[in-house]
Order: structure tokens, then C-alpha cells, then sequence
């Protein structure tokens, strides 16, 4: 499966990690991690990930937390967190409201 680097349009190597996959582009420093969830259940596989900021699919895994919707207001949300930009950068969290789908990040 191919993903393509959002900044500028190469394709992305994906490396698969113990406790995370990486997806690094070969031209440009744009990089991203996504943690594996520390269960036992399976994470969603990498053809799915690259929906990973719009997709229903890399969601279907994912821990919830307390995190109240800005939304509808209800107090679970499941969230993801990625690394958009270079190693040394926060990772960004995304959340996703259990209860009405609403997505927003930290
Ligand atoms: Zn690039
Ligand atoms: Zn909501």
C-alpha cells in the first residue's frame, strides 16, 4: 500500500515499530509516529492508517479517554496521538466524541 507525503506529494516509507508505526518521507522532513494501543487487540493495519485523520476505520481501535466533546457535550472521546512534524515536536492529539462522531484536536 502507498501513502503520499502531505507536504509534498512523495511517497512515504512505512516502518513498522514495536510500539509504533512510522511513516517517513524520503525528500522532506515531514514524519509522523502512531502509537500502537497497549492492549492486546489489533491495530488498525497500515492500509487504514493513512485515513488516519479523516477515516472511520483508524478509529475503530482506539482508547477513550475523559475528554469532553465541544460539541454535544458528552464526556468520552476516543483519541489518537500522532506525530505530524519532526521527532522533537509534541505529538498532536486527536479526539473523536464517542457519542456524535465530532472530531477535534488538542
Ligand atoms: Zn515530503
Ligand atoms: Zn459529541
Amino acid at each position: 500500500m502507498l501513502m503520499f507525503c502531505p507536504t509534498c506529494g512523495n511517497i512515504l516509507v512505512a516502518e513498522e515499530g514495536r510500539d509504533a508505526f512510522r511513516f517517513v518521507c524520503s525528500t522532506c522532513p515531514f514524519n509522523f509516529n502512531i502509537k500502537r494501543r497497549l492492549s492486546s487487540r489489533i491495530y488498525p493495519k497500515l492500509k487504514e492508517v493513512d485515513d488516519v485523520l479523516g477515516g472511520a476505520a483508524a478509529w475503530e481501535n482506539v482508547e477513550t479517554t475523559e475528554e469532553a466533546c465541544p460539541k454535544c457535550g458528552h464526556a468520552k472521546a476516543y483519541f489518537l496521538q500522532i506525530q505530524t512534524r519532526s521527532a522533537d515536536e509534541p505529538m498532536t492529539t486527536f479526539y473523536k466524541c464517542v457519542q456524535c462522531a465530532h472530531r477535534w484536536k488538542e
